[in-house]
Order: C-alpha cells, then structure tokens, then sequence
C-alpha cells in the first residue's frame, strides 16, 4: 500500500509552499475554528505570525452538528485567509467539506484540510486527490488506525503523495472530554506509515486547559506538528470557543513547544 511504511521505509516529508513536515522540526497551524470576519482573521494571524507558528489555519466552510449553527463565510472566508497569507506569509490550511468546492477551495488554500466527518467520504477523498494540492486528513470520529490509513490510501492512489495525518480525538464512552485524544496513534502511526502526523489537541480534549499539557505530551509522542485553536476573544468565538486559547497562552504554548523541540 502507498501510505505503508513496508512501500516507503523511509520517512515522508510534506512540503507545503515551502514548509516541510515531518523533517523533524514541528510544524504549527493555528488560528480560529471559523474565519468569523476579515477583522477577526487578521488579529488572529498576527498573533500567529508572532507567535512562531507557520500555518493559519480557519474554516471557511464548517461542519457543523447543527444546520441552524454558524456555517461559515465561504468563498468570502477563503478570500479573507488568501489575505491574511499575503499579510503575513503564514501558509493556509482550510477544510473543503464538498466534491463541489474542491476546486474553489484549492484555488486560494495551500493545504486542504479533509475533517473528521468526511474521513470515509471516498469521492470527496479522490477529488482532493486530483486537486493538485496537499492534505491535511483528520481521523474519523469512529475510526480505527486502519480505516484512517486506507482513507489516505484512497487520496494518494489518485497521485496525489502529500498527504499529513491528524489525530484529533476518536468517541469513546468518556464524556468529560470531547473526545479522547488517542496519542498512541502517534506511535502506531508512524510504526505503519511512512506519512506525518500532527495532532489537533483542541478537537482532541474539547477544553481549552487541557490544550497545553496535550500539545507538550504529543510532542514528546513524536507528533510532526500541532492544530491548535486560538481566538482574539474565546468568549466571543461563533465555534470552539471553550477549546480556544487566548493569544496569551497560545503565546506560552509555542514557546514550551519550540523548547521541548530543541531538547528532542
Ligand atoms: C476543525 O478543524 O475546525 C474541525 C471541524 O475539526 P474536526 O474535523 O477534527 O472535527
Ligand atoms: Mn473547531
């Protein structure tokens, strides 16, 4: 199989515009859960620039539970990260939710981000295999390491070998936490696969105090990079405000990641 590490013994790495994951230094991709305002982007991506971290991250088009929920921007949310990227020089990574909007999304993103509910969405997975850009492919909420494998598998058999894995939580019975963030994938991951990981402590614990210690722990595990929300004003938030940190702490937090990375 092409994502297997029998296929490919030696590890990947991604270039992204320029950014290389998985070559040992971790990678940061921060910013809002949803693109909310050009104000709100802008204030976020400053923050991030400063910070350290080299993506943006911010949905333009969200996934929501509910269809009466904030659904995001849109094309006009995509415009506002292609600005932000020009502002600041952060690379760009967005989740297309639809085959549809493949094409639109990859014209202003530098990394398609496939969510959690669309981990098994195999045409969505074949179209962003065509789409000439790289991955971002988020571990189903219910997904076992295999079937997360095998939804890579479907994006690469279309040429497509850029792809970057994210744990960002599985259900379990636990209901303290959003979801549980299974750090083991990290090991097994790189065990099976030749790919890079990243995990998402955020979607991962669903509390933005546990954010933090789960970051420093999926570093440590081996984790080629983080997603990690940050909102100006997490009280605020239109999504994800109680996993959101502030600018303050995401401050805090990339600058314990950039130490644990020097002494790993
Ligand atoms: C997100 O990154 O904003 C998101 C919706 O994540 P997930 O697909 O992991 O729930
Ligand atoms: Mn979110």
């Amino acid at each position: 199989k092409l994502a297997s590490r029998e296929f490919h013994p030696r590890s990947s790495v991604v270039d992204v515009a320029g950014v290389k994951i998985g070559d040992g230094t971790p990678v940061v991709m921060s910013g809002p859960c949803a693109v909310e305002s050009r104000e709100q982007l802008f204030e976020a991506a400053d923050i991030v620039k400063k910070a350290g971290a080299q993506f943006l991250r911010g949905g333009a088009y969200k996934p929501r539970t509910s269809p009466y929920s904030f659904q995001g921007l849109e094309e006009q949310g995509l415009k506002f990260l292609a600005e932000a990227r020009e502002r600041t020089g952060l690379k760009v990574v967005t989740e297309v939710t639809t085959v549809e909007a493949v094409d639109r999304v990859a014209a202003y993103a530098d990394m398609l981000q496939i969510g959690a509910r669309n981990m098994q969405n195999f045409g969505l997975l074949k179209a962003v295999g065509k789409a000439g850009k790289p991955v971002l492919l988020k571990r189903g909420l219910a997904a076992t390491i295999d079937e997360w494998l095998n939804a890579a598998e479907y994006i690469m058999n279309e040429g497509n070998p850029d792809v970057v894995l994210c744990e960002r939580g599985i259900r379990t019975y636990e209901t303290y936490t959003r979801n549980t963030l299974d750090l083991s994938a990290v090991a097994a991951v790189k065990h099976l696969s030749h790919l890079p990981i990243i995990v998402d402590p955020s979607h991962g614990t669903g509390k933005w105090r546990m954010v933090q210690p789960m970051a420093y722990a999926a570093i440590a595990a081996g984790a080629d990079g983080l997603m990690i929300e940050m909102h100006p004003n997490p009280a605020k938030a239109l999504s994800d405000g109680p996993q959101s940190l502030t600018p303050e702490h995401f401050e805090r937090v990339m600058n314990g990641v950039k130490k644990l990375a020097a002494f790993l």
